[in-house]
């Protein structure tokens, strides 16, 4: 990994431990922020191949309608592995590819782009940044924030972070680590002098 003079960040971390949090405070200090959960959630509603697949592997169930049902979705991947296997097989060269393309584009913009990705580190994206940046919350902090932003039973939750790599081999994979245990203010100010030291290096 090498810093470029338009360094790309790979930000990722467990379900529910600041990502989006810490992506939009990046974004007003000014970085580009790719969003690849939602380049993936943009495939699974439009009406191309991806959908296509998906439901031919998943069956109708998954349906509304004509619509794809994301929750329904989660709630089979999250409780088989070899069905979350599956699905990432159908999307994840999908995503990389046009996250690929989009990182390729804003290089030659020169801001600093954030690539904020869930399984940045399972799918193995690595290569697609210079630095990998983690966010950390205690489980008991991601239960009580995710039970109260999603509705989701103590259970389920527990189900996603059991389906990904544990926080301790996110933080042992990163260069730089939010923990977001405090408040959205020290996140913050943290943030800030991390962007700051970011800046003085290119
Ligand atoms: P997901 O994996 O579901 O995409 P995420 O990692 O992007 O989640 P966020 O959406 O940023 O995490 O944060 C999860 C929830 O916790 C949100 O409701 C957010 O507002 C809240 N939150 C994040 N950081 C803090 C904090 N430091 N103090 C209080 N609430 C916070």
């Amino acid at each position: 990994m090498q810093v470029t003079s338009t360094p790309v960040i790979g930000l990722t971390g467990g379900i529910g431990s600041g990502k989006t949090t810490v992506a939009r405070i990046l974004k007003r200090l000014g970085a580009a922020v790719i969003d690849a959960d939602g380049v993936g959630h943009d495939l699974l509603s439009s009406r191309g191949e991806v959908r296509q697949e998906v439901v031919l592997s998943f069956g109708k169930d998954i349906l509304v309608g004509e619509d794809i049902d994301r929750q329904r979705l989660a709630r089979i991947v999250f409780h088989d592995s070899q069905a979350r296997e599956k699905l990432n097989h159908i999307m994840h060269p999908r995503i990389y590819s046009i996250v690929e393309d989009e990182i390729r584009r804003l290089r030659e913009t020169k801001v600093v782009v954030v690539l904020e990705a869930a399984l940045l580190l399972e799918a193995g994206w690595e290569e697609l940044v210079d630095e990998v940046w983690v966010t950390y919350a205690s489980e008991d902090k991601v239960v009580a924030r995710l039970s109260q932003r999603d509705n989701l039973s103590p259970q389920d939750i527990r189900a996603r972070l059991s389906s990904q790599l544990s926080p301790e081999e996110k933080v042992n994979k990163a260069q730089v680590v939010v923990n977001t245990d405090r408040s959205l203010l020290e996140v913050e100010e943290e943030v800030r002098g991390l962007w700051r030291r970011l800046n003085k290096r290119r």
